[in-house]
């Protein structure tokens, strides 16, 4: 079956997974339609394929653009991300995540588009009662960005059964790397994401690095996440979406590279890298933090035989590296 140019719509294509994702759907032959409202995103990530701006929450708008297009699926990764701010301000996740995703499937159902991938988090199971964390492990997210996952996790199963809607979740790990064209990379404002923070401190752009906590009880002491590269995420929406064109069936799959490294690991990795010093500042723990994360990708490379291909942290922080001098 020949996907050729085929339109995705992808949401949040001006923003760091979604534009690493709109260059793997362009380089697969289909076209990406990028659709964001540019208050996370960027207009100069979106560079292959038409950029339409608006809301999630926007029905009217979102429907113009799919009959526009009539995308054959969607990629849905327009969402706010800011744990802490979805604990000071729930409603604005609530309202966006959650209602805006559902105002996105209602739009999709009146158009007759019936396949989506959503991104989806780790953030859903909360505090890991086993390490690495299966796709059955329990849900019981512990903030309410986690929770506006899940709930979406939940209505995209509901429409499943009662309308046909075909969906895949991807429960992301920690995205991390660049481009390795360095065409793209993660740029968040404010940020508050461990690798781009600690080359920020080589670039003498920031004065140090807060750890936060060394008393956790992992082997030195600081927080442990498995680290997946973006361009990898990318690839296994792509499986994802040739996955659901070729008429499978709706399923939920982990995001995670299996292996897991601490905080003073990507220090180190970062400082050997960049050949500079970094400067740090042991700090209390951040509220809500799980000592350890790690996700078992067992399932998605069985049944979407998804591979990594940047397993070393070594090989992501160079990608990383070298968007970020840019
Ligand atoms: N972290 C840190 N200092 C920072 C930012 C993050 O020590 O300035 C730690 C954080 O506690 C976590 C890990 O780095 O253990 C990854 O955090 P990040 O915010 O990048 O991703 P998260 O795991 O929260 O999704």
């Amino acid at each position: 079956m020949s996907h050729c140019k085929k339109p995705i719509l992808v949401t949040g294509g001006a923003g760091y997974i979604g534009a690493h994702a709109c260059k793997a759907l362009a380089t697969a032959g289909f076209t990406p339609v990028a659709y964001d409202n540019l208050v996370y995103g960027h207009r100069q990530a979106v560079k292959w394929g038409p950029l339409e701006e608006g809301d999630i929450g926007d029905r009217e708008r979102l429907e113009a653009v799919l009959h526009k297009y009539d995308p054959a699926a969607v990629m849905h990764f327009a969402a706010y991300a800011y744990v802490g701010e979805s604990v000071e301000n729930p409603a604005k996740y609530y309202r966006n995540n959650v209602a805006g995703s559902l105002t996105l499937l209602e739009s999709m159902r009146s158009c007759g588009i019936d396949k989506i991938i959503f991104s989806s988090t780790c953030a859903t199971y909360g505090m890991p009662e086993q390490i690495p964390i299966a796709e059955d492990h329990p849900q019981n997210p512990i903030n309410p960005y986690g929770r506006s996952k899940l709930v979406v996790e939940w209505i995209l199963q509901d429409f499943a059964k009662a309308y046909g809607l075909n969906f895949v979740s991807l429960r992301y790990f920690n995205a991390a790397g660049a481009d390795p064209d360095a065409e793209i990379g993660e740029k968040h404002d404010p940020e508050t994401h461990l690798i781009p923070l600690v080359l920020d401190v080589a670039l003498g752009e920031r004065g140090h690095l807060d750890i936060y906590g060394t008393d956790y009880d992992t082997a030195d002491g600081t927080c442990i996440r498995d680290y997946i590269h973006v361009t990898d995420l990318a690839d296994a929406h792509l499986l994802a979406l040739k996955y659901l064109l070729d008429g499978g069936q709706s399923d939920v799959f982990n995001m995670g590279n299996g292996n897991g490294f601490s905080v003073r690991e990507v220090i180190t990795t970062v400082s050997r890298i960049t050949n500079c010093e970094i400067t740090c500042v042991e700090s209390d723990r951040r509220a809500g933090d799980p000592p350890i994360l790690i996700g078992s990708s067992d399932k998605i490379r069985k049944i979407l035989r998804w591979r990594a291909t940047y397993k070393s942290l070594e090989a992501i922080i160079r990608t990383a590296w070298r968007w970020h001098k840019k």
